[in-house]
């Protein structure tokens, strides 16, 4: 069996792990290697290389670390489709969609390139008679990042391109589930010249990160997963005095009303809920179909459900592959066996669905039901498969109430043709990303991606400029040269300092 090592310090080690954890294929629903599981030593390792790597790292000069981030962009693009392959073949998801993860994620790359522009100070001369003053940013010091299975390249790509080119360095702890893209990231920052222990990737499970949250070296926390472990992940690390950016998951309403065009809309929702099988932070799960919406979107999206193309991520016909273990899979059948029992109206049905040649792949297809209630687990969970939920409303203010009561705010979308509809709903709705005709509104990289509510624990959303601000800290210089000369205003008084 192939065994999957940590990076730390500019090369692969299992360190001190002896315990494992399974990498399937989800198409074959083969176990395809095995990966190390750390103890705490090998976190100590990996923060111990990263703490002796920052104080050469936070010497480099910003046009030499903005190079390195242009020589790693060529290096993604050159192995993209090798990277996106990884990818599918550990999550599951279809390379297309690997691929445009990745490109997601070289977005943010792309960011940081501009490194030099972006961490300029400020600079306000004679604020006082003789006196100036100025302020920076510095870097942290030792940052780490945890990051869920459902983006292996995209999400670490969130944190650490802006946590390095700050000039902090960083220790990756990536979901245990498909580590691979992480190990090969490694590889290309080496490539591009980044100096050993800058970057280093220690995998594991809740052994790991507790070891995290509790080193005394690690300076600031980020992490992207489900609530629970989210909310967890804040509270400790903050316990423990550090900076904590913790992403939750979600339940990302789409609203439908009338005047859409309906067959935009059911095309662009079928996409955003099948696409990845419904594992995406940002999937719309649930349709909120305001008056006469909703008959006619739900024939149209009955239609649309059968239509998708289910099968291996390798295989080039395929829109939506399998998920990603099999307690994901008996999880998510599990939700439709009770939202059937509980009474909602199952139009499609995705259990019990093979794939010819993949017969003991992790396959769902996608699920649609109707006339759900809102107190039905099919609607108060993540449930994170290509489950679709449709809950009817009267009116549009109606709408806007149901997404408000939910306790997650990550994401949202509108179909409308109404600009006053577009606008009063993103004035109204409490999330923290909205869609306007749009299912999917992950910011660019060049702004910042967070939500609100349970979907986010800490202040600051990652990447953009929240991620600048995340990774550094303010000083703030008042300075004066005074000359031999007497001057008035270089006389010393006890009151409080004002300007003169
Ligand atoms: P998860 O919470 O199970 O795991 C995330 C990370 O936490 C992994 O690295 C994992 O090893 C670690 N972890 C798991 N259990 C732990 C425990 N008990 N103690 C300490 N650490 C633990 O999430 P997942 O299943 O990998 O990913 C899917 C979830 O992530 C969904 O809820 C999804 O909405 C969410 N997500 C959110 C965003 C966002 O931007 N808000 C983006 C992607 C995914």
């Amino acid at each position: 069996m192939r065994t999957i090592p940590h990076w730390i310090a500019g090369g692969e080690t299992t360190g001190a792990s002896t315990r494992h954890g399974p990498v399937w294929n989800p198409a074959t629903g083969e176990q395809q290697a095995q990966v190390v599981l750390a103890e705490t030593a090998d976190v100590d390792a990996a923060v111990a290389a990263a703490k002796k790597a920052f104080d050469g790292w936070r010497d480099v000069s910003l046009i030499r670390r903005a190079r390195i981030m242009f020589a790693l962009r060529d290096l993604i693009e050159r192995h993209i489709d090798e990277l996106s392959e990884l990818v599918a073949d550990e999550h599951g998801k279809v390379v297309s969609d690997a691929k445009g993860e990745v490109t997601r994620g070289l977005e943010v790359v792309e960011y940081a390139t501009g490194i030099p522009t972006l961490l300029k100070g400020e600079f306000s001369e004679q604020v006082s008679t003789d006196v100036d003053a100025y302020s920076f940013r510095q870097p942290l010091g030792v940052c780490a990042g945890i990051t869920p299975f459902n983006f292996p390249a995209m999400v670490p790509f969130w944190m650490h391109p802006i946590a390095i080119a700050t000039g902090n360095t960083f220790v990756l702890k990536p979901s245990e589930r498909d580590p691979s893209a992480s190990n090969f990231i490694a590889q290309l920052y080496a490539e591009a010249g980044l100096p050993d222990g800058v970057f280093n990737v220690v995998h594991g499970d809740k052994v790991a990160v507790d070891a995290i949250l509790d080193h005394p070296d690690i300076a600031a926390v980020s992490f992207v997963g489900s609530t629970p472990i989210a909310k967890y992940v804040h509270q400790r690390a903050s316990e423990n005095g550090k900076r904590v950016q913790a992403l939750g998951g979600a339940k990302n309403h789409a609203v439908v009303l009338p005047d859409a065009d309906m067959d935009f809309a059911a095309n662009h929702i079928t996409a955003a809920g099948y696409g990845s099988a419904g594992q995406r932070c940002m999937a719309i799960s649930a349709v909120v179909a305001v008056g006469d919406a909703g008959d006619a979107l739900v024939a149209r999206l009955k239609d649309k459900a059968e239509e998708v193309k289910v099968g291996p991520g390798r295989e080039p016909s395929s829109e939506m592959g399998p998920v990603v273990t099999p307690e994901a899979r008996d999880r998510i059948t599990g939700y439709v066996d009770r939202g059937q029992r509980a009474g909602a109206t199952l139009v499609v049905d995705g259990r019990g669905l093979t794939v010819a040649g993949h017969e003991d792949g992790f396959f769902v297809g996608p699920t649609l039901f109707d006339q759900v209630s809102r107190e039905m687990d099919i609607y108060t969970d993540e449930i994170f498969g290509p489950v679709l939920v449709i809950v009817r409303a009267e009116t549009f203010d109606e709408a806007i109430d149901i997404i408000n009561a939910n306790p997650y705010g990550n994401g949202t979308a509108i179909f409308t043709s109404s600009g006053q509809a577009a606008r009063k709903f993103q004035r109204h709705v409490q999330v923290g990303m909205i869609g306007i005709n749009v299912p999917i509104p992950v910011p660019m990289a060049f702004y910042s991606f967070g939500g609100w509510k349970d979907s986010l624990f800490g202040d600051t959303h990652v990447h953009g400029p929240e991620g600048i601000r995340f990774y550094t800290r303010a000083k703030a210089i008042t300075s004066r040269w005074p000359d031999n000369e007497y001057h008035e205003h270089h006389r010393a008084h006890l009151h409080f300092p004002t300007a003169t």
